[in-house]
C-alpha cells in the first residue's frame, strides 16, 4: 500500500487540496483533523473542558467515533450521529486543538489511523502524520502558507457559510491554534526531516493541486526506479 503524509498548520488548504489530489490518484483521503474535532465536540457536549486531561480521559470510555465515506466524502459519526457539519464551527476548532494535546486522545486515535493506511492507499492529512503516525510514508509533504493568507481563506469560508465573524478574530484563532499545535509536548506540529515543503501563499487552488500532485508523482516514480 502507498501512503502519502500531508502535514501543516490549520488553514493551509490541506483538506481541500488533499481530497482533490486523492480523488485524481484514486486514493482514500483521510482527514485526521476531523477525528480530533469529533472528540472535541464530544467533550463539549458532555460539559467537559477540552483542555482538562483528567476530564477528557474520564469521558473517553463512553466515546464512540466512527468514520465512513459518502460519495467519496469523509463522514464523521459521534455516538452513531452524523456530525460532519457540526464539527466545523470555530468553537469545535478550539476544542479539537485542546483535546489533541492529551496523550490519551492521541493514543486512542493512533491505531485507527495506522489501520486505515495498512488497508488502503491513502493521502492522510494532519499535524503529525509524517513524524509520528506514518513515519515510513512513501511521500511526506509539509503544506504551509502565511498566517494572513490562511486566515483570509478561512474567513471567506466561514462567512460563505453564514458564520458571523471578523477577519481579526479569525486571524487571532489561526495564530492561537498554530501556537498551541507547535508548542505542545506531544506530537507537536513540526516538519518531518524528509518532508518536501510546499508553500501555497502565492498559489491559487488549482496551482496548489498541480504542485502537490507533481511532488507526489515525482517522488513515487523515483522510488520505483
Ligand atoms: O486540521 P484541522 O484544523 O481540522 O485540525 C483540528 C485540530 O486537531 C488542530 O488544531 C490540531 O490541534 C489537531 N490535530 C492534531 N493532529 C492531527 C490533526 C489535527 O493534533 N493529526
Amino acid at each position: 500500500m502507498i501512503s502519502i503524509a500531508i502535514d501543516g498548520p490549520s488553514g493551509a488548504g490541506k483538506s481541500t487540496i488533499s481530497r482533490t489530489v486523492a480523488e485524481k490518484l484514486g486514493y482514500l483521503y483521510v482527514d485526521t483533523g476531523a477525528l480530533y474535532r469529533t472528540i472535541g465536540l464530544f467533550v463539549l457536549r458532555n460539559g467537559g473542558d477540552p483542555k482538562n486531561e483528567t476530564q477528557v480521559a474520564a469521558l473517553l470510555p463512553q466515546l464512540k467515533v466512527d468514520m465512513g465515506y459518502e460519495n467519496g466524502i469523509q463522514q464523521m459519526f459521534l455516538q452513531g450521529e452524523n456530525v460532519t457539519d457540526q464539527i466545523r464551527t470555530p468553537e469545535v476548532s478550539m476544542a479539537a486543538s485542546g483535546v489533541s494535546a492529551h496523550g490519551c486522545v492521541r493514543a486512542y486515535l493512533l491505531d485507527l489511523q495506522r489501520r486505515l493506511a495498512r488497508e488502503n492507499n491513502v493521502i492522510m492529512d494532519g499535524r503529525d502524520i509524517g513524524t509520528v503516525v506514518l513515519p515510513d510514508a512513501d511521500v511526506k509533504i509539509f503544506l504551509t502558507a502565511s498566517s494572513e493568507v490562511r486566515a483570509k481563506r478561512r474567513f471567506k469560508e466561514l462567512t460563505a457559510k453564514g458564520e458571523k465573524t471578523t477577519f481579526e478574530t479569525v486571524l487571532e484563532d489561526v495564530e492561537k491554534r498554530d501556537y498551541a499545535d507547535i508548542h505542545r509536548a506531544l506530537s507537536p506540529l513540526t516538519q518531518a526531516e524528509d518532508a518536501v515543503v510546499a508553500d501555497t501563499s502565492q498559489l491559487d487552488f488549482a496551482e496548489s493541486v498541480t504542485l502537490i500532485q507533481k511532488i507526489i508523482t515525482d517522488h513515487l516514480s523515483k522510488k520505483m526506479v
